[in-house]
């Protein structure tokens, strides 16, 4: 077989040559073109909420791509975007009243930052700093990888990235190391924002804290007029048991960025929420004070059709008591982890459930997670172990035989690869 042109992201193509090509996938399971099943324990890179092949998710996007497939969106709108935006707006924590449209978490983030800037600046009080969580991700072009956390993903490239102010992790127990930082760094007073990820730190590392922590840190953020920007990009659209993890906390976020499960995960479009100030301080008369941002596909309509669909299923099916389901199944498989001397740190919000497999080398870059991803495989068992972090992340269709399945295959992989 002659190699293919194709670079994958994440892959050292020195240590992996072979991709699995997967041919179709419905529910909770993808297939090869050979009729291998494999279940898809992180959801696709944790986009896929519902299922695979959602049938109203799938009609929608055939019934726009025969109506209309793409237009500038500077000067036109459509019912798509138009649908998505109200419904947006409806769902979301009180006060987040525009709507900008782009098409990944990373330009959602990067959206927010320009406009948390561009707020500043607006208003005449110009502040450019931004704040943001120790082990903090929020994607991967430059700006997004300035506000996430420093390391092995980035060392390439961090002579380019700007500063930010960096606040500890809000470790159970340790939670006022976390509060007294982030008051000593907005007392500054030249802070445009504070970015976080609400309840749990996905990429780095499932890492997870309360609500009333996050209630905390939102709290003295509006003290100190600091714009709180949630990135929900991983949490929003029910992944922590609640459409958005904000909720939980009770919190009103300045901003709001979603993506991963906007569409249900079955194409890319993401969207950055703001409050009315944010839209007010970029909208007068002077052109040159409007929001400097776009891109080519801002608000595809067949994107928008997908998540209008999406919004849909939120309003019509028993979406969160299926999430209900798979969180109650997490954690009676997590409970006999939790008894395993093999496994330590076992923990679970919503339908994530982590650990970390005991005496491991740690770091992104151990040997383990590719070794444990490759056993879990042959296994018919898609996992992405964040180096010895081991977490489930399921489609919401995914049955307590399904996980079953999962952790059955995790303990017997232990054994091999701790050999
Ligand atoms: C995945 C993720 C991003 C980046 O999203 P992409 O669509 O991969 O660009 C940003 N923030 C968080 C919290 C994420 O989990």
């Amino acid at each position: 077989m002659s190699r293919s042109p194709v670079w994958h992201p994440f892959t050292q193509h020195g240590l992996e040559p072979n991709m699995l090509a997967i041919a179709r996938a419905d529910g909770a399971w993808l297939e090869t073109a050979d009729g291998r099943r494999i279940f898809d324990g992180v959801s696709s890179w944790w986009v896929i909420t519902h299922g695979h092949g959602h049938p109203k998710i799938v009609r929608a996007i055939q019934e726009q791509a025969g109506k209309l497939d793409q237009v500038i969106f500077a000067g036109f709108t459509h019912e798509p975007a138009e649908a998505v935006a109200r419904g947006l707006v409806e769902l979301a924590p009180p006060g987040l009243a525009h709507i900008f449209f782009s098409d990944s978490g990373s330009t959602s983030v990067e959206v927010a930052l320009k406009m948390a800037l561009g707020y500043w600046k607006n208003i005449g009080k110009p502040r450019t700093r931004i704040l943001a969580l120790e082990h903090a991700y929020h994607g991967d072009t430059i700006g997004t990888m300035s506000a996430g956390a420093r390391g092995v993903f980035n060392a390439a490239y961090e002579p380019l990235l700007f500063d930010v102010g960096r606040i500890p992790f809000p470790a159970a127990g340790a939670e006022q190391t976390t509060f007294d930082a982030l008051e000593r760094a907005c007392r500054a007073g030249d802070v445009a924002a504070f970015i976080c990820e609400p309840l749990i730190l996905g990429a780095g590392g499932m890492l997870i804290y309360d609500a009333e922590t996050l209630a905390e840190m939102h709290r003295i953020c509006k003290r100190h007029d600091v714009l709180f920007i949630a990135d929900e990009v991983m949490t929003a659209f029910g992944r922590t048991g609640t459409l958005f993890a904000s909720e939980q906390a009770k919190i009103a976020p300045d901003i709001i960025c979603v993506a991963k499960g906007i569409t249900g995960g079955s194409i890319p479009l993401a969207a950055t929420l703001c409050t009315e100030a944010i839209f007010d301080a970029h909208c007068s008369q002077d052109r040159s004070r409007m929001f400097f941002h776009s891109s080519s596909y801002t608000a595809n309509p067949i994107a928008c059709a997908a998540a209008a669909a999406n919004l849909d299923i939120w309003r019509s099916e028993p979406v969160l008591s299926r999430i209900d389901a798979v969180s109650k199944a997490q954690a009676a498989c997590l409970a006999q982890i939790a008894n395993d001397p093999r496994f330590e740190k076992a923990r679970q919000i919503g339908t994530i459930a982590a650990f970390e497999l005991r005496g491991a080398s740690t770091g992104y870059l151990a040997d383990v997670a590719l070794s444990l991803r490759r056993k879990l495989l042959d296994r018919n068992v898609l996992l992405r172990p964040l180096g010895a972090t081991i977490y489930i992340m399921p489609p919401y269709c995914a049955t307590a035989d399904d996980l079953n399945g999962v952790y059955a295959a995790i303990s017997e992989v232990a054994v091999e690869v701790r050999r």
